[in-house]
């Protein structure tokens, strides 16, 4: 290898269980994992790659977003995890919450920990901005392509909080979701914003991506902000199809949440 060579970052899915993604972040030589459910794939990608694991980054306490991480530290006792400090984990780790900073020196990348109560209490999102604005937000199962996460441990209004801090990022930061529920969700927003032009356009990009078996993400803030149900609660069009006029807009999450859980 040419010294001082340096090789971009890469972030590639991969599928654990039946829609889950693990992030695997990469500069040729290193890794990190967000949200290592299952060890046996991210163990066959290390090796495939010849890459060690620098970093594990946990957002929430849920089995398939952690049951991985015991075999991963068996293979990589250096390797540092990083979980949220309002959960217990039973592995060594570092507590992590907002406004905690996470250096990832190797990767030249500065994780700000957002706290994002709703799916779980303890739930946090890790979001690095970058010098060309593509920011990064690994978000766990709070939001989703076109959703978000089921409300397991938190109250409406705190889920509801947690999206509009992610709502108010910059639109062009790319959004790492965990699970393969893109098409679901679009079909369920197009139910309550029939007319949305960029959501129908959505579906017709969607559909073509996962007919050829690839992931549907990752996302943006942008084709959020314009797309997901969760965050447009404002809509006119969705408001008036579920006879909420005059309503604040919390009223109007809870109801399209309330209806997702049976969709
Ligand atoms: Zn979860």
């Amino acid at each position: 290898m040419i010294e001082g060579m340096q090789h971009h970052l890469q972030i590639i899915p991969i599928s654990a269980f039946k829609d889950n993604y693990i992030w695997l972040m990469h500069n040729g030589r290193q890794a990190v994992v967000v949200d290592p459910g299952d060890a046996v794939p991210v163990l066959e990608n290390l090796q495939h790659l010849n890459l060690t694991l620098d970093s594990i980054l946990i957002t929430h306490h849920h089995h398939d977003h952690i049951g991985g991480v015991d075999t991963l530290l068996n293979a990589y006792p250096e390797a540092v995890v990083y979980a949220p400090k309002l959960e217990k984990y039973a592995f060594k780790h570092r507590p992590v919450g907002e406004p905690d900073l996470v250096q990832l020196t190797t990767f030249d990348l500065q994780f700000s920990v957002i706290d994002l109560p709703g799916h779980t209490l303890g739930h946090i999102a890790y979001y690095a901005t970058q010098a060309d604005g593509k920011n990064l937000l690994f978000c766990g199962d709070t939001l989703f392509g076109a959703g978000c996460g089921r409300l397991f441990e938190g109250s409406p209004a705190q889920m509801y909080q947690s999206l509009q801090k992610l709502a108010a990022l910059p639109t062009e930061t790319q959004v790492y979701c965990t699970h393969e529920y893109t098409l679901n969700n679009i079909h369920f927003a197009l139910s309550l914003e029939p007319n949305n032009q960029a959501l129908v356009e959505r579906l017709e990009q969607t559909q073509k991506i996962r007919g050829m078996n690839k992931p549907s993400l990752r996302s943006s803030i942008a084709l959020e902000r314009a797309t997901n149900p969760f965050l447009r609660c404002f809509s006119p069009e969705i408001q008036s199809g579920l006879q909420l006029k005059n309503v604040d807009n919390l009223k109007v999450f809870s109801t399209m949440r309330e209806l997702k859980n049976h969709y």
